[in-house]
């Protein structure tokens, strides 16, 4: 007799249980086994929405907000107080949000002058003791290189300027992640590590997906003009040449004068541009003006809103598609 019939024997022994002990075993079997198989469900449907650390994360705006959920899963709240499909360049925080911010245990920042119409929350929230996560401090920042836009005396967007754009370049949302998992770890004890590595996974994947969209489109087709400065780090990564703005500014707020709009006029006709790519914040009447005089073509380029599916992989996806289709 091997040890487990060993053990059957032990236990269920018929000669040394009555039948009403048989009888009561099987009448309480069924109803513990229903309560392990709902208790199970119930407990599969409460991890969905589950905070395992109890701890708070507010992160600045959606699309960084959707990388940093990507991150977290359950092992912290995510909570992005500005809705998806405002601008970051100008959105404000409300008394509530601003609240919000102040209880957070973490804050994740963009910086690089980005949260514009932040910047004077998160510098008192960092005052009062708030722990502030500055993605860009992570990365290799870009800046705004010769001949890029067209200069209009504005030292946001002069040669050598900061490009704050960083989620246009997913290998860049790469260094963010991990650099937001070490800090994770050590100032709020949540562990990422294996929620890291798929999602760094799954980045290189995109950003492999990306490049060999973008490979379809001729070398001579890969020119930008856009709403505002905003595609730097994508034009980088995949080898575009930047070659003018409406407004030309990392900020969709900037002001734009008639020679600006003259002289983007001539770069896109000197450049053979196909396309003019508008955006949040851009005039569609000054785009639609732009397009007729140059013969560009002009089409909408979600640059600063996530999909409705609130995936950073959906919105790249599309972002790469839209200026594929549109220079191909
Ligand atoms: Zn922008």
């Amino acid at each position: 007799m091997n040890l487990i019939s060993g053990r059957y024997v032990e236990v269920y022994n018929p000669r040394t249980s009555t039948i009403a002990d048989r009888f009561m075993r099987g009448y309480l079997l069924i109803p513990l086994l229903l309560a392990i198989v709902f208790g199970g469900l119930a407990c599969t449907r409460v991890q969905a929405t589950e905070n395992r650390s109890g701890k708070t994360i507010v992160v600045t705006y959606p699309i960084l907000g959707s990388v940093v959920k990507d991150l977290v899963g359950n092992e912290a709240a995510v909570i992005v107080p500005m809705p998806n499909g405002q601008d970051p360049h100008e959105w404000e925080p409300s008394a509530k949000d601003i609240a919000t911010l102040n209880k957070a245990d973490l804050v994740v920042q963009n910086g690089l002058g980005l949260e514009g119409g932040m910047e004077k929350t998160l510098k008192q929230a960092e005052k009062a003791g708030v722990k502030l996560f500055t993605a860009s401090d992570h990365i290799q920042v870009r800046k705004v290189g010769s001949g890029e836009g067209i200069p209009s005396g504005d030292p946001d967007q002069a040669e050598g300027a900061d490009d704050s754009h960083i989620w246009t370049d997913p290998s860049v949302m790469k260094a963010v992640a991990m650099a937001l998992a070490a800090r994770l770890e050590t100032d709020l004890a949540i562990d990422v590590s294996d929620r890291l590595q798929d999602l760094t996974h799954r980045l290189d994947a995109l950003d492999k997906e990306v490049a060999a969209a973008v490979a379809t489109v001729p070398q001579t087709n890969r020119k930008l003009v856009t709403g505002h400065e905003s595609m730097g780090y994508f034009a980088q990564r995949y080898g575009f040449k930047l070659v003018g703005a409406i407004i030309p500014s990392q900020t969709s707020q900037a002001e734009v004068s008639a020679s600006d709009l003259a002289e983007l006029k001539t770069l896109i006709q000197e450049n053979k541009v196909k396309v003019v790519f508008t955006e949040l914040g851009t005039s569609p009447a000054v785009a639609q003006a732009i397009g007729r005089e140059s013969g560009a073509k002009v089409v909408e380029l979600s640059t600063h809103v996530l999909d409705k599916d609130g995936s950073y992989f959906t919105f790249l996806r599309n972002l790469a598609k839209a200026i594929v289709d549109g220079l191909r």
